[in-house]
């Protein structure tokens, strides 16, 4: 499967698709596909898989959240 990308990178270089490793907030997502300009080595992930960073940082901001939240009421209770 070899489609043609039909957009150039800012560049002007021409983007190849290519599977990379993401990572962000120090999160690891893995290998996910991207497109890699051939000319200047810049990454362009899907939109999908953008959506699904998205999704995880704000669900691993939370639990963060919630851990911090948890452990401030262990200490409260423990001091009454
Ligand atoms: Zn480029």
């Amino acid at each position: 499967m070899n489609k043609e990308i039909p957009y150039k990178c800012s560049c002007g270089g021409d983007l190849k698709r290519s599977r990379v490793e993401v990572e962000f907030f120090g999160i690891n997502f893995g290998l996910k596909d991207a497109e890699v300009c051939t000319l200047c080595g810049s990454e362009y992930l899907d939109q999908d898989t953008m959506k699904e960073i998205e999704t995880e940082v704000k669900k691993r901001n939370i639990f963060g959240l919630e851990r911090k939240v948890s452990v401030t009421k262990i200490n409260w209770k423990s001091r009454s």
